[in-house]
This record gives C-alpha cells, sequence and structure tokens, in this order.
C-alpha cells in the first residue's frame, strides 16, 4: 500500500549514494544517540530504527540541518500533515543545538561529523539536558546517558 510504502526511508535510504542530503532537524541529533527503541507507536520505531541503522553504517551521509519536518518526523504521529504539533518547542531544541554547536539552518555536513560536535560540546557537558528539559523523554534520555 502507499501509505506504507512512504513512511519509512529505508527503500529510499538503500538507492542513495551520500552525496544525497538528508533533512535532520538539529536536536534529532541529541535524540538518536539516547534511542533505546522506545517510540511515539510502532511506525515511529521502526522508522527510527531504520535510520539509525542507516546511520551507522555510514558516518560519511551527507545531512542538511532543517527546522523543519525530517526523516524522523515522517512517520511521528506529531505531524500533522508535514508540521510538528510542537513545532514551538522542538523549533527552540533546534535552534540552541545550533546555536551552541556553532551551525546554522541550511548547512549540509557529514553525519558523523554533525554526531561528533553534538557529543563533544552538548553530551559531553550538561548543556543537552538544559536544551531539552521539558521533553517528555527526557527520564529515559537521562537513564541511557548515564550508561554511555
Ligand atoms: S515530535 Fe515533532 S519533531 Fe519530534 S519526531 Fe515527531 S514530528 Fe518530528
Amino acid at each position: 500500500m502507499i501509505i506504507q510504502k512512504i513512511w519509512s526511508w529505508k527503500g529510499i535510504l538503500n538507492r542513495m549514494d551520500y552525496n544525497e542530503c538528508i533533512p535532520l532537524r538539529p536536536h534529532h541529533g541529541l535524540c538518536i544517540p539516547h534511542y533505546t527503541g522506545y517510540g511515539y507507536d510502532a511506525r515511529f520505531v521502526k522508522n527510527m530504527d531504520d535510520i539509525i541503522d542507516h546511520f551507522n553504517d555510514h558516518p560519511d551521509q551527507k545531512i542538511v540541518l532543517r527546522i523543519s519536518a525530517d526523516v524522523l518526523c515522517l512517520s511521528c504521529p506529531n505531524n500533522q500533515h508535514g508540521s510538528c504539533n510542537k513545532e514551538k518547542t522542538v523549533a527552540l531544541y533546534d535552534r540552541s543545538c545550533l546555536t551552541l554547536c556553532g551551525f546554522s539552518e541550511g548547512q549540509q555536513l557529514k553525519w558523523g561529523d554533525f554526531l561528533q560536535a553534538i557529543t563533544k560540546t552538548l553530551m559531553e557537558t550538561s548543556q543537552w539536558e538544559r536544551i531539552c528539559g521539558d521533553c517528555q523523554w527526557l527520564q529515559l534520555c537521562q537513564k541511557t546517558h548515564s550508561g554511555i
């Protein structure tokens, strides 16, 4: 069914070369390393698993930093016709990540380089918790973080 084909990027990712940019919300650079298989629903989790597998296998994958719906939002129940129903909150998370890491919206870079910057600047300090302190997943991420 068409719906089932479009909610996961797996098929698209398999056909992409690394010069094609994957759109990514900057704050998802914090969600991804803290992810342990929990999510809004099964569809979201499946897509998250596929994207993370791809990034783990391809650190040279190019991404473009966007403050708008991205590859993870694609299968999220909060995504209402291409717009997050928590847009104000998540856009603040995105802008904080960009500012603190010295990136700008629309910037293209390799996933591995982005993750390295996020890790050094935000995750190896306590800054990440201040960025997304009101997120519903924070407690779970704190638990994961203590084991990273
Ligand atoms: S909550 Fe919003 S920003 Fe986060 S994945 Fe869902 S649609 Fe995207």
